[in-house]
């Protein structure tokens, strides 16, 4: 039986991409993808934040459906916490989706399941959807720590948040090990981890959250591996790094459907 769920392919910029290099990047992915393309797939784009006023006013004045993301943002609405930026920012300038727990920021910036879960909870409740990211690293997998890892941090990150919510919102399943490594989780191996992310919604949210709810695998996707990967039954999307900086790469992830 073929997914309820629409695809959702984004984009994680990090820190690359100056304004001027990103509205490039967007215009050159806007030549590459088709009406086909949008009436399949949902595509989004993650630039820092100082791009993502330039790349909203381009997406909106060429008519290009492709959805501005952001990749991080503070739980709090205002207060002195330098740097940081409110989710109500974001959705003044039309973000839809948010990155919450990206493992950089788990791992470099130390934001725990705690925090991440304020800001799941702050995202929707500016009215955005979350991107909860989860994984684990090379030494809980070799330990066989993978469930036990993924299935806390989904639980954790989605505390207190409505199930009729969880069902709109995106999961990215992404091994640690396998971030800007070149290495990927097989297809199988993708499969039975986002399985148990599925489970784990089905469990604490009930079927038809877990239903609904969409999961994408993150890790080294590239044009290659993207049809294998997307061809499992609990992946949904690809949350791609280092092949989305590059307008070519990241249409042919898009257009996985036609094979590479
Ligand atoms: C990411 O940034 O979330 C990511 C998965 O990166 P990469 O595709 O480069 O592994």
């Amino acid at each position: 039986m073929p997914s309820p769920r629409r695809p959702l392919i984004s984009g994680n910029w990090k820190m690359h991409h100056n304004h001027f290099e990103a509205i490039q990047t967007v215009q050159k992915l806007s030549y590459r993808l088709t009406n086909d393309d949008y009436e399949a797939v949902d595509v989004s784009v993650h630039p820092p934040f100082t791009d993502i006023r330039s790349i909203q006013t381009l997406l909106q004045s060429e008519n290009i459906p492709i959805a501005l993301g952001a990749q991080h943002c503070h739980f709090e609405e205002k207060g002195a916490f330098t740097g940081e930026v409110a989710p109500s920012m974001l959705a003044k300038l039309d973000v839809t989706y948010v990155i919450a727990g990206h493992s950089e920021r788990r791992e470099v910036f130390g934001e725990d399941d705690e925090m991440v879960n304020k800001k799941v909870r702050a995202i929707l409740k500016a009215e955005m959807t979350p991107i909860l990211c989860v994984g684990e690293t090379l030494d809980e997998r070799d330990a066989g720590g993978t469930d036990d890892k993924v299935s806390g941090q989904v639980r954790a990150g989605l505390a207190g948040v409505k199930k009729e919510q969880v069902a709109g919102l995106v999961i990215a399943y992404e091994p640690i090990w396998a971030i800007g490594t070149g290495r990927t989780a097989t297809p199988d191996d993708a499969q039975t981890t986002c399985a148990v992310v599925r489970a784990t919604v089905a469990d604490a949210f009930g079927a038809d959250a877990a239903a609904a709810v969409r999961i994408q695998y993150g890790g080294s996707v590239k044009p290659g591996n993207a049809g294998d990967l997307m061809a499992q039954p609990d992946i949904d999307g690809a949350l791609v790094g280092g092949a989305s900086l590059d307008a070519d790469e990241f249409a042919r992830i898009v257009q996985w459907r036609m094979g590479d």
